[in-house]
């Protein structure tokens, strides 16, 4: 037995996976794979197997792998001072030089920052803000939070309810009864059923269906809007043109705070700092955390403005310290990593990078994939891209979901030696490479997803599945 399957077979008895069929997992019915190293933009397992990671980990490892420089000073860190907590008013040096660094990059008249471990974490965080700013202003029934079908920002009882996917709610009683879910920005899909509006008109009619749904509800129930610049997780889709402004607007006119997740954008993943940035948003919140430390460490954050922090300043002038902390919150290795992870990326112009060769990346997967058979869409920004699969692009129709067309690419892919995601829902294969990607590197990836994808379309050829099609849109939750 290989090294590899040892591993694997071992980890079957012991641990409980993310995502994963528990049972076929357990049972040996499932793969499993054991990455033990990792240099650049490439992955290697136990068996020596090396794989371009075409999904940088889960869009997090911006600088890629193998940077002694970052191994270094988590090192000289845990030597100095492994750990302090900063509670009632504790700090440690990395922390604070960090919270300087992180609101010079974010602008928008950001003001402090928050420390968690993760998206999710950071995501309960900002939930527990948007009450405690409520309460204080004297707006108890100002609760509710909107967000989005398909958008992703964890998988926490607060953050799992504010993530807009089925897979994510259900048996889980979940979403708690203070969320709410519009329309997501999904132009392919409803643009065409819609009757084939302009992407403007559709970013229009998503804002038209947010005022509704405020409205509905009552304003003075609806406290917030979270929405990840670019939808992630849930398909990887740019918003439509004018899409922030318009939506922008409604939340201002309601008194509706904005808060941007900005856990996949931030940090250069689409050509600029902050997806905000890119999409001239002004959000009062936002959420931090993969590309802050391009996981090293686990690290997160919440970036607080100006205007909700005075709020909260005020809350505790009148009930005292604030009833919120976690153990690790501002740790001082995550901190450590976080600000040689961004010495990397200002050094190395890592953000140019992604907007540079994110625009050939882009250019290159249209070029190659526009009109293939198998593919109804191609979409990105950035150094992030998905490729949607369709039986048929001009009526944008699904395939069968038990044909698992995207599975089956992104295994393929892997048989070529290349990470691509298969998203959770619907058949879409999500690519978000190192930030560190060159020309070359985005040829080969290209090329190995096209080999991957054509042996699926000759397979779908043969069993007479190529173009057979549903209309279910799969779009809500
Ligand atoms: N928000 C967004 C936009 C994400 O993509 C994710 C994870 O992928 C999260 C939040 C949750 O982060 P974590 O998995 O670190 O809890």
């Amino acid at each position: 037995m290989s090294l590899h399957q040892d591993l694997v077979d071992r980890d079957r008895h012991v641990t409980f996976h993310a995502s994963t069929h528990l049972r076929d997992f357990a049972h040996g019915d499932a793969p499993g794979r054991v990455i033990t190293g990792g240099k650049g933009i490439n992955i290697v397992d136990k068996d020596g197997r090396e794989f371009i990671d075409g999904f940088a980990g889960l869009y997090c490892v911006n600088i890629g792998y193998g940077r002694t420089e970052v191994a270094e000073a988590i090192y000289k860190q845990a030597l100095e001072l492994s750990y302090y907590h900063t509670y009632v008013g504790h700090s440690n040096e990395p922390q604070i030089a960090l919270s300087e660094r992180i609101l010079k990059i974010a602008g928008m008249n950001m003001s402090k920052v928050y420390y968690g471990m993760s998206g999710s974490d950071a995501n309960e965080t900002q939930l527990k803000i948007v009450r405690y700013f409520n309460n204080v202003l004297g707006r108890p029934q100002k609760k509710k939070v909107i967000s989005r079908m398909r958008g992703y920002h964890g998988s926490g009882i607060a953050s799992g309810s504010l993530t807009g996917l089925k897979a994510f709610h259900d048996h889980f009683d979940l979403p708690i009864d203070t969320i709410r879910h519009t329309e997501a920005p999904y132009y392919y899909h409803r643009a065409a059923e819609q009757h084939g509006m302009t992407e403007r008109e559709f970013s229009s009619f998503c804002a038209e269906k947010l005022e509704a749904m405020i409205l509905e509800e009552g304003p003075d129930t609806v406290a917030a809007f979270i929405g990840e610049p670019v939808l992630g997780t849930g398909g990887i889709v740019p918003p439509p043109e004018g899409y922030w402004g318009e939506i922008q607007a409604v939340l201002d006119k309601y008194d509706v705070l904005l808060i941007a997740d900005e856990v996949v954008c931030g940090f250069g993943r689409t050509g600029s700092d902050f997806g905000s940035h890119h999409y001239n948003i002004q959000p009062d919140l936002v959420t931090i955390a993969k590309g802050l430390t391009s996981a090293y460490q686990p690290l997160s954050g919440v970036i607080v403005s100006d205007k909700v922090w005075k709020v909260l300043e005020a809350g505790t002038g009148e009930y005292g310290p604030i009833g919120h902390g976690w153990t690790y919150s501002g740790h001082a290795l995550g901190c450590a990593a976080a600000l040689v992870n961004l010495d990397i990326i200002e050094r190395e112009n890592l953000v140019g990078n992604a907007a540079e060769t994110g625009a050939y990346f882009q250019q290159q997967l249209k070029a190659t994939f526009d009109g293939h058979p198998l593919v109804g869409d191609v979409r990105g920004v950035g150094l992030m891209a998905a490729l949607e699969f369709s039986p048929d692009a001009a009526q944008r129709l699904h395939f069968d979901p038990v044909l698992k067309v995207g599975p089956r690419v992104s295994a393929a892919a892997s048989e070529e030696n290349l990470i691509a995601r298969a998203m959770p829902q619907g058949d879409i294969l999500g690519f978000a490479p190192p930030l560190t990607i060159n020309r070359d590197e985005v040829d080969d990836m290209i090329g190995r997803a096209k080999r991957a994808i054509d042996r699926v379309t000759d397979e779908l050829s043969r069993s007479g599945d190529l173009k057979q099609g549903q209309k279910d849109a799969a779009l809500t939750i």
